[in-house]
């Protein structure tokens, strides 16, 4: 399908807003849904008519490819309101290439730039009232794509359901977390789907992250799958590791994702002078940074939570604490990205995507 095909998108309204019944001070991340979801099908190999519709249960054939053999992918990113009321994206161009780059991993068709935007953007508008102001708020926007096609069969679907929904929310992760670094599971593997948001990359992680849940750990820290030697990511974060004044992180390969927030990061480390090292991080050198005193931070990195402080980690029977340094990295870019983010502060970048 032609990306400058340009539909009109059908929107059929809410008749009551839901908005009053909710209450913005107590939100649990995920669990609240706007008034409006988008939706666009891919039949007879081409994407038809998008629609809004109210945000409502869908009827989907129980033998659905998707619920078979788990061809999905999702996005995540976030909308922001100013002072001014207007709303904005952070760098939404990345969100939609990666969408595109995940689906095509899982042999299903790419989504049009145009119906993309169009879409995220009419269904921001419509629901803008629930983007409430504040470092603190955002809407948290999640796009994703399905096999719908009803037939058990294992190989691609002929249809697909490209879906947008959307859910207020406050700060995510705002406890600093323990970690585990993996010894036995593994999160990808070379030739995998590691870089891509496919569904099923979360779901293999429920188990091994209950066991480290169980032992007092929040999350994992994922290691290499042959070697286990070498850190690589979160479950939902890329992960930084400040040693003295240096940033180390992972280089982005098929087993990771390539975040956005990472980017940005080792973009504004650049920009604020502080050197950041994207090369393979051992275990090794960072239980050594530890035990010699220069392991200063271990921040996560992602979407939801923006930065996330490790206090801790475990590793082959080692615990390590790291409290807070007073000059903490992860807190700066913390704070500087939700300035951009919410138009408080100069986007020398361009990274900032107004919502027409
Ligand atoms: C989404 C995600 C991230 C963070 O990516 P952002 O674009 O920064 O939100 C990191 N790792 C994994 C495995 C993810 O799914």
């Amino acid at each position: 399908m032609s990306l400058t095909n340009t539909h009109q998108i059908d929107i059929q309204n809410a008749e009551n807003s839901k908005i009053n019944d909710v209450d913005f001070n107590n939100l649990k991340f995920g669990t609240i849904f706007t008034d409006h979801m988008f939706m666009c099908d891919y039949v007879d190999g081409a994407w038809q008519q998008p629609k809004i519709v109210p945000y409502q249960p869908m009827t989907i054939e129980p033998s659905a490819r998707v619920f078979h053999y788990g061809q999905a992918v999702f996005e995540g990113m976030k909308a922001y309101k100013d002072e001014d009321d207007k709303v904005w994206l952070f760098r939404p161009d990345l969100n939609f290439e990666r969408i595109n780059k995940s689906a095509a991993r899982l042999a299903m068709p790419e989504f049009p730039k145009n119906y993309f935007f169009n879409g995220l953007e009419t269904l921001l508008n419509l629901d803008k009232d629930w983007i409430k102001k504040g470092l603190d708020r955002s809407l948290y926007v999640r796009p994703f794509v399905i096999a719908t096609e009803p037939a058990i069969s294992a190989s691609p679907a002929s249809a697909y359901r490209f879906i947008i929904i959307c859910s207020p929310a406050m700060a995510y992760y705002t406890e600093p977390v323990r970690v585990l670094f993996a010894e036995k599971y593994s999160r990808s593997a070379n030739g995998g789907v590691g870089f891509a948001k496919a569904a099923g990359n979360y779901a293999a992680q429920f188990y091994p992250t209950n066991i480290a849940q169980s032992q007092g750990y929040q999350q994992i820290i994922w290691t290499d799958a042959s070697t286990h030697q070498f850190l690589e990511e979160a479950g939902t974060m890329n992960i930084f590791f400040r040693v003295k004044d240096k940033l180390i992180t992972a280089p982005t390969s098929d087993r990771i994702l390539d975040g956005v927030t990472r980017k940005s990061v080792i973009q504004l480390a650049n920009d604020m002078g502080i050197t950041c090292e994207v090369r393979p991080v051992s275990v090794k050198e960072i239980k050594d940074a530890a035990f010699d005193g220069d392991l200063k931070e271990i921040f996560g990195a992602g979407t939801a939570a923006v930065i996330s402080r490790i206090c801790a980690f475990e590793h082959g029977g080692d615990v390590f604490e790291l409290p807070e340094p007073a000059d903490s990295y992860g807190k700066k870019f913390k704070a500087t990205l939700l300035d951009i983010q919410h138009n408080r502060r100069e986007d020398n970048h361009g990274w900032r995507h107004p919502v027409k």
